[in-house]
């Protein structure tokens, strides 16, 4: 055991599938005094990140907040939320978070029809539409935007319109685009998201951005059964986000505050950066990366690549986790595995947020061009 008062980490560049790295200013809207839960000044700091993630999501959804827990907590908000023992639904399954999605929606006891496509691949309009059509009774169709897992995006332009002909509500995981990819829930029919804090918002993670459309909330006000999860029902939860009920604000469990104060600090970074200038700062440093690892002879797996997250086959005749292994030790730089079936077969280079710099990029390059020497 040590005996040091503190705890004293090392200061890492975070270029790995998440948490990216958080800007100073960030960390110390954490270490403000923390307010009570119902206390009016903290009551104002939440409505006031509410409306700040409706501007990053381009929604005017009312139900919009960040719910307590990691991204994963707000995949199974949605999906516990909107399904009922029963119930039918359509995932796209192309990578480990589509996966996990049809997993997490069985588990509320509805009946999952995979969407199949190869990883690194995504969905087209006519793959969609089949699936729609051939799975009438659906009621939701969960989709990936940005697959972390294979670095692949999913063109969601076209596909709410597909679902809203067919009535089945569409549920966007957008854990790895919100804050650094083209992303409007309104514009596109979205009826229920997700996100994170820790991947394009450079918070540290604790905290899921969700927000719900209008269809949402009457599928929801409709429900026969209650949420089989006490913690993220939401028919509790807006009473206190959004102090819905007429009753005004109701305790159900304690927000986390200091996370709420960080949340609300990032996103008012990304505001001040205009979310365009960011979405465009993240194109253009995938692209400098892109280059630079094509000319160290290094492919991309997927076909179209996010530009948050880039995921390149392992380069042949190398020890990938030894490449990993020096660059965090000599470089003090973190990259991610390949995940599930892609173990041991692939590297991902984040660019999400804060480490989305030129210095950050020409850095990996230079590391990683020394590394294969
Ligand atoms: C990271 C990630 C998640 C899970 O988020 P956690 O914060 O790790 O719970 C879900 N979906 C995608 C696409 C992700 O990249």
């Amino acid at each position: 055991m040590t005996s040091a008062s503190q705890i004293n980490p090392a200061e890492r560049i975070l270029m790995g599938p998440g948490p990216s790295s958080v800007p100073h200013r960030v960390l110390r809207a954490m270490s403000a005094p923390t307010l009570g839960h119902l206390d009016p000044q903290y009551l104002a700091i939440m409505d006031e990140t509410c409306e700040m993630l409706r501007q990053i999501f381009r929604t005017k959804n009312a139900l919009t907040f960040p719910v307590s827990g990691t991204g994963m907590a707000g995949m199974e908000c949605i999906a516990t939320n909107l399904l009922e023992p029963g119930d039918e639904a359509i995932v796209g399954v192309n990578g480990v978070f589509g996966t996990r999605m049809k997993d997490v929606m069985e588990r509320c006891g509805a009946k999952v029809h995979a969407m199949e496509q190869t990883w690194g691949e995504s969905f087209t309009l006519t793959q969609i539409s089949g699936a729609l059509e051939a799975n009438p009774k659906a009621k939701v169709l969960g989709i990936v935007h940005a697959e972390t897992s294979t670095g692949a995006l999913q063109s969601l332009e076209g596909v709410g319109e597909l679902c809203k002909k067919k009535g089945v509500l569409l549920v966007v995981d957008a854990v790895t685009s919100l804050g650094g990819h083209e992303l409007r829930v309104d514009d596109w029919g979205i009826d229920a998201i997700y996100s994170g804090t820790q991947k394009c918002l450079s918070c540290p993670p604790g905290l899921s951005p969700v927000s719900f459309g209008p269809k949402a909330l009457e599928v929801m006000d409709a429900r026969k059964t209650k949420v089989q999860s006490w913690y993220l029902d939401v028919s509790m939860l807006r009473k206190y986000y959004t102090g819905g009920g007429g009753g005004g604000r109701v305790y159900h469990h304690t927000a986390p505050i200091n996370m709420t104060y960080a949340l609300r600090e990032a996103l008012a970074a990304v505001l001040e950066e205009g979310l365009d200038a960011r979405i465009e700062r993240h194109r253009v440093l995938h692209l400098r990366l892109r280059a630079g690892l094509e000319k160290l002879g290094l492919r991309y797996v997927p076909s179209k690549s996010l530009h948050t997250l880039n995921c390149i086959h392992a380069p042949e005749g190398k020890d990938e986790a030894l490449i990993r292994h020096r660059l965090l030790e000599e470089y003090g730089i973190e990259i991610g595995a390949g995940l599930g079936p892609m173990a041991g077969k692939a590297l991902r280079i984040g660019l999400m947020g804060h480490s989305a710099s030129v210095r950050n990029v020409d850095l990996v390059l230079a590391a990683l061009a020394e590394l294969l020497k």
